[in-house]
């Protein structure tokens, strides 16, 4: 008989109820005891509303109506991020989801692209991609609802973080989990092991745990402020420790993607919602203050401003230790990376995943805290590298700001990947890495780093059949594109508003 029965998910934000949800589906209520303790007094960071594809895998765990959720969180379809200025001001383009072409004889696609770009083809990758045309065109469907034979399009969501931690709180609550509201004021832990035993909140209550979920967020209750974990700050890569945020009215059809613009000391996102449209300034302080970056973004609005614009405070880095004792850190309590690739709910799926692959039995054993601790290391740092490409591979020094980054020292791992495509079109991506070569290719090659060659294995095929080859891609791809309907038409029938 297991000995691990009580699990306690401190925090009700995107990471404790996605934890909470997970761990009642999966493990379930019935051999467990969970229990979710949020504050109402503190609030959650209220922020986080772009994803990446994979979060369809965790609806898919949760058993949940792609529509239904969709109509909760007053989503929006979105099939990759447009990066606008990054290169240089006045450049633009689009890392979609999905891959480029058809990769041929094993080969990837990207290396038959500079074969035809070479020999005078057009420079525009972009058209070998559904999803980019079709986010040009304002366009969005579910290829299995419009035409089944036809190839998938890969696409996540944009929603509003309060309405899904709502919407999973009303899962988590039908799968039996408890959910008690308060502020912890004390937690205490084991005289010999250090284990948390329990936590006490302000009314006096305590509510004892076998095993600890800390999605505190950026405190790091447990983690930190109870087992100094101790933080690894990445600052020196990512410099971005500021962002102040605004919701505005919306204005004009949603865009099935994220807008992401370089500005003069970070970058500014654009979240389309059905109701509302989320941004951001996400820049630095050593650059700009506060206030100057709440003004630059009140200007920048393109719809009237629904609130004052919030400031956040973070530090770029993670825990050394995402698993200390008996306490597992998921989401900002485990470290952040700004959200210039949507990756951090994504982190937090990943914490669940492996968790749940490491889950202990009777006792936590050292190896699976190992483990989850090497794991996930591993898919901050691949993350990492590639944030920090986008920011490294410019050509702007226009501002101190981007000066400081187009000329920063950047980890080895980066230099060596950078220095691969540079030379050979092969950015070395490990199979278990989330952003893989077509990510990769789109980032450098659309901020402007061109390989010098390519697989000598891209120029075996003859000409006529290459370019009919070619002609074929570019065809499906915009066919896909053209089937389409409008994004808004398709909202409107599949997951009206609320
Ligand atoms: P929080 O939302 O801060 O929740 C913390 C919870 O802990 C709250 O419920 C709080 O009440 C509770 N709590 C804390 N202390 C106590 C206490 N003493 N007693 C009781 N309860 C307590 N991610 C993406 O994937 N895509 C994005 O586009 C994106 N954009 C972002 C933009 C910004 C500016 C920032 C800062 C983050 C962004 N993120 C994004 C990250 C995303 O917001 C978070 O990963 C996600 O919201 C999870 O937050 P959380 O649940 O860890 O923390």
């Amino acid at each position: 008989m297991s000995q691990i029965r009580k699990l306690v998910i401190v925090g009700g934000g995107t990471a404790g109820w996605m934890a909470a949800a997970a761990l009642s589906r999966v493990m379930g209520t019935r051999n467990y005891q969970i229990t979710l303790i949020e504050s109402d007094e503190i609030g959650t960071v209220g922020v986080g509303e772009a994803t990446i594809p994979t979060i369809q895998e965790f609806n898919t765990l949760l058993g949940i109506d792609e529509n239904d959720f969709m109509k909760a969180v007053n989503g929006t379809f979105k099939l990759g991020i447009r990066f606008d200025n990054w290169s240089k001001p006045g450049s633009s383009y689009f890392h979609p989801f999905g891959v480029y072409g058809v990769d041929m004889g094993g080969l990837n696609f990207n290396h038959f692209w500079m074969r035809y770009h070479k020999a005078g083809g057009s420079g525009d990758f972009g058209l070998f991609n559904p999803q980019t045309l079709a986010a040009r065109k304002g366009r969005f469907g579910r290829m299995a609802e419009i035409n089944p034979q036809a190839p998938n399009v890969n696409y996540a969501f944009h929603f509003d973080a309060s309405l899904y931690a709502k919407f999973l709180r009303g899962y988590c609550e039908k799968n039996g989990v408890v959910r008690q509201e308060g502020k912890i004021t004390e937690v205490t832990q084991h005289p010999e092991s250090g284990d948390i035993t329990s936590v006490t909140l302000a009314n006096g209550q305590a509510i004892t745990g076998d095993l600890f979920i800390d999605c505190s967020g950026f405190r790091g209750l447990l983690i930190e402020q109870t087992l100094n974990s101790g933080y690894e700050d990445w600052s020196k890569w990512l410099p971005c420790n500021r962002a102040v945020a605004v919701p505005c009215d919306k204005v004009g059809p949603a865009t099935p993607y994220t807008t992401s613009t370089a500005q003069e000391a970070g970058w500014q996102w654009r979240i389309p919602l059905q109701h509302r449209t989320g941004n951001g300034y996400v820049f630095c302080d050593a650059y700009m203050s506060e206030d100057k970056a709440s003004d630059l973004i009140l200007q920048r609005l393109d719809g009237q401003a629904q609130a004052e614009p919030r400031v956040i405070r973070f530090v770029t880095g993670h825990r050394k230790q995402m698993w200390n004792k008996n306490v597992i850190a998921m989401g900002l309590a485990s470290g952040f990376l700004e959200p210039l690739e949507s990756t951090s709910i994504w982190l937090v799926q990943d914490a669940i995943t492996k968790l749940l692959k490491y889950f202990p039995k009777e006792r936590i054993t050292e190896i699976q805290r190992t483990c989850f601790n090497r794991d996930m290391l591993a898919a901050y740092d691949n993350v990492k590298d590639f944030l920090i490409a986008h920011y490294k591979v410019t050509e702007r020094e226009d501002t101190p700001f981007w000066a400081y980054c187009k000329h920063m020292d950047i980890p080895d791992s980066l230099k060596f990947r950078l220095e691969s495509f540079a030379e050979h079109n092969a950015p070395l991506v490990e199979p278990t890495e989330l952003f893989k070569d077509a990510s990769w290719f789109a980032v450098l090659a659309g901020q402007g780093m061109v390989p010098k060659s390519y697989s000598p294995a891209a120029d075996v095929m003859p000409n006529d059949e290459f370019l009919w080859r070619m002609q074929r891609i570019r065809e499906g791809s915009a066919g896909l594109a053209d089937m389409m309907p409008p994004h808004e038409t398709y909202l409107a029938k599949a997951c009206p508003s609320p």
